[in-house]
This record gives C-alpha cells, sequence and structure tokens, in this order.
C-alpha cells in the first residue's frame, strides 16, 4: 500500500490552494465502476466524477485508443493537423447530426466556445449593434468558473470577490418559458441552458419546457444553445437530453463523458450558418483537438453507438428512483433525475446532504452533495443490476440510520 491517507491528505492541504474540500478518502486506483483507496478499501463510484466517468473508470478500449495514441503522437497544437483529428470531428458531427464541430478541452471551455459564435453570430448575421450583443441564461445553471461564466450564475458563492463581470450576460427563472419570451428583445443573441440542471440540484424542468423554448428562440431569430456537458452522451437515458423532447439546439456543448473519463475532451457543435462566424485566429487553444483528445474521443463516440449506454441508463435510473421513492424515506422532499443522473432533496431541518455523503462514504459509497441540499447518485452508466441493487439497499439503510 501506498503513503497513509492521512499524511497524503495533511500534504494536499499544506501545498494545495483551498478551493475544494475533498471527502476524506484519497482514491488510487479505478476499475469500472469501482474506486480504491490507499488503504486498498473498495467503494462504488456514484458521482462519476460529475458525471464524466460514463464508461466506467480505464476502460480497456479507451485506456488502449490512449496509449497506442502517445506512443505515436501526443501534440502538435493546431498550427497544423494531425491524422486523428479530421476522423474526430467527422465522428462527432454524424454522432450528433451538426456540420461543423469545434475541439477543445474543458467543459467551460466549450461554454465560452458557445458565447464568443452567439455574440460574433449577433453582430455578423443578426445584425446586432456592436457591443449590444445579450445572452440569457438561466437561475440555478452552471456553466464553468470563468469569469464571464460566473457572470452568469445566480449563485452569489460563485460570483462573490469576482467581478466586475462582462455586460450583456442576463437570466431568467429555470422552467418558465413565459419568462424567456417575456425577457428576449431584439438584442438578444442566445439563450443557454442545461435541459436538466446538474449542479444547479438534479432539476427536471416540466415536460414541454425545451421545446417551447426551442420554437420562441426559432420565432424571434435567437440562437438555443444547450449545455450538455453532463446531460450528454446517454446520462439522461437518451444521447442527448434535448433528445427527451425532440429539440434539436443550434448550438450543442459537449465534455466530461467525451474525455471517457481519461483526459479532458469537449467541443462545441453547429451548423455552418453558426460556426461560420469563426476565421483562422478567432478562437482556439494550444491543447483542443489534440492527438490524444481526437483518439480517445472517437473511440468513445464508438463505444457509445456500440453499447447504446442511454439505455441501461433509461432503465437503470427509473429502477433507482422508483426504488427509492418507495422506500419512503424520512425528511427527503423530493428523488428526481433521468437516466443515471439523480438527485435526493433533503427537507432543509432534517439534514445536511453533505453530512449524509460523508455517511455513505464510511459504507464504501463514493459521492458527494450538490446545490440545494441535494445528494447526487449517478454512477459509471456501465453498473449492473445487481450492483446497483446493493447500492440503494446500502443507501436506504443509511439514510433510514442517519434519521434514527
Ligand atoms: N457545464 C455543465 C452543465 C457542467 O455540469 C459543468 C461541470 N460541472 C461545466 C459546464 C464545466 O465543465 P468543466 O468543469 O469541465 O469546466
Amino acid at each position: 500500500l501506498g503513503p497513509s491517507t492521512a499524511w497524503l491528505r495533511e500534504k494536499e492541504r499544506r501545498y494545495g490552494a483551498a478551493n475544494y474540500a475533498p471527502l476524506p478518502a484519497v482514491f488510487q486506483r479505478g476499475e469500472g465502476v469501482w474506486l480504491w483507496d490507499t488503504d486498498g478499501r473498495r467503494y462504488l463510484d456514484m458521482m462519476s466524477a460529475y458525471s464524466a466517468v460514463s464508461f466506467g473508470h480505464s476502460h480497456p478500449r479507451l485506456v488502449q485508443a490512449l496509449t497506442e495514441q502517445a506512443q505515436r503522437l501526443a501534440l502538435t497544437s493546431r498550427a497544423f493537423s494531425s491524422d486523428r483529428l479530421p476522423v474526430f470531428l467527422e465522428r462527432l458531427c454524424a454522432t450528433f447530426g451538426y456540420e461543423r464541430a469545434l475541439p477543445v478541452n474543458t467543459g467551460l471551455e466549450a461554454v465560452e466556445t458557445a458565447l464568443k459564435a452567439a455574440r460574433k453570430w449577433g453582430y455578423q448575421v443578426k445584425g446586432i449593434a456592436p457591443g449590444k450583443a445579450r445572452i440569457i441564461a438561466c437561475d440555478g445553471n452552471f456553466h464553468g468558473r470563468s469569469i464571464a461564466i460566473v457572470g452568469l450564475s445566480s449563485n452569489a458563492h460563485y460570483r462573490a470577490g469576482f467581478g466586475p463581470f462582462p455586460p450583456g450576460l442576463e437570466r431568467i427563472p429555470f422552467g418558465d418559458a413565459d419568462a424567456l419570451e417575456a425577457a428576449i428583445t431584439p438584442d438578444t443573441a442566445a439563450f443557454l441552458v442545461e435541459p436538466i440542471q446538474g449542479e444547479g440540484g438534479i432539476v427536471v424542468p416540466p415536460a414541454g419546457y425545451l421545446s417551447r423554448c426551442a420554437e420562441i428562440c426559432r420565432r424571434h431569430k435567437v440562437l438555443l444553445i444547450a449545455d450538455e456537458v453532463q446531460t450528454g452522451l446517454g446520462r439522461t437515458g437518451r444521447l442527448l437530453a434535448c433528445d427527451h423532447e425532440g429539440v434539436r439546439a443550434d448550438g450543442l456543448i459537449l465534455g466530461k463523458a467525451l474525455g471517457g473519463g481519461l483526459l479532458p475532451v469537449s467541443a462545441f457543435l453547429a451548423d455552418r450558418a453558426l460556426m461560420d462566424v469563426f476565421g483562422p485566429g478567432d478562437h482556439g487553444s494550444t491543447f483542443g483537438g489534440n492527438p490524444l483528445a481526437a483518439a480517445v474521443g472517437t473511440e468513445v463516440l464508438a463505444l457509445l453507438e456500440q453499447l447504446r449506454p442511454w439505455e441501461r441508463a433509461e432503465r437503470l435510473g427509473t429502477h433507482l428512483v422508483q426504488s427509492l421513492r418507495a422506500a419512503d424515506l424520512p425528511g427527503v422532499r423530493a428523488i428526481r433525475g433521468r437516466g443515471l443522473l439523480v438527485g435526493v432533496a433533503f427537507e432543509p431541518n432534517f439534514a445536511d446532504a453533505g453530512a449524509i455523503a460523508e455517511r455513505l462514504l464510511a459504507h464504501a459509497i463514493a459521492t458527494r452533495d450538490t446545490n440545494g441540499n441535494v445528494l447526487r447518485l449517478a454512477p459509471p452508466l456501465i453498473i449492473d443490476e445487481e450492483t446497483l441493487e446493493q447500492a440503494i439497499t446500502t443507501i436506504v439503510t443509511t439514510l433510514r440510520a442517519f434519521a434514527a
């Protein structure tokens, strides 16, 4: 076994910035749905690194794609192309049904890419006066941590101390299509939305919301931009969460699971009418679309097509929600979500979801709380029935014991 958990935690505390507060476990190995800590203890991953580990830890095919590529060619920057990038771009466009894809690395970079595209489209195509293009987002959103993006946030904690923020960023209530219609002006370039809010507390909007938003956007010539960084690639029981309502966004933002849980891979997808606003030098990143990312991303999309993980996510997610609801747990306000993106929302006076996550960790289930006193349950989509059943039993027992 490696160095002790306490020793490692102390080192991290001593030398790291304090911008996270990890739970006490220190992991050193992962395989499939399992994580092992430095004492060799095994945990079920119900967190999936905020939904990034959809195919499980170190999927053999993805590890193979990564290591083979690392031995051949890892980085050229976009000053040159590689033999991997065109294949990845074609597959991205084919899988999600868009004409163009722009690869970057993290979720926030793909969101920034979308916002920049929308602003420029607003000036070049819609004819918005220079400097006036507005972007509308939703209360409770999470799109990342850059200054522009936290400028869109309604979370005071995410914003505090980081202003001033760029102008032209606005918010409306999530789930209220009338509010969108009321907020749109001739200067509105885009509406940015998570089809299901993840970090906001696993919030599913009312049925019909997204399709109404799409209709409103179309009528007002406003771009609908879907942030599917967390919900995409099968997590919610469809390839995309937008598919639940048959909505095709004008701009699609992908990340997290696109990198197969091995490395950061994200992308912004759109048709030419929008993507053509970018010319050489307008936008980019040294690592975006690098050969490693392209090789792994391509293999992720191949796995996706082969495994169709949204089918399992839909079936097991429905079972998870129904089982937890049937257990009639004390102190629980709601069990919500779609597919394997599930949240257990607690009564405010019952308990702190963070404390419950800590208790679950002691019972070998690794997950965290999220916004609004919600416990997140989001295992890798490859989880099997028996493992999920055992997890449900542990969760129910732990929550009952917590209440007692
Ligand atoms: N958008 C959504 C919907 C997310 O959930 C996240 C991450 N939680 C992001 C964007 C930002 O992704 P990243 O952490 O890779 O920047």
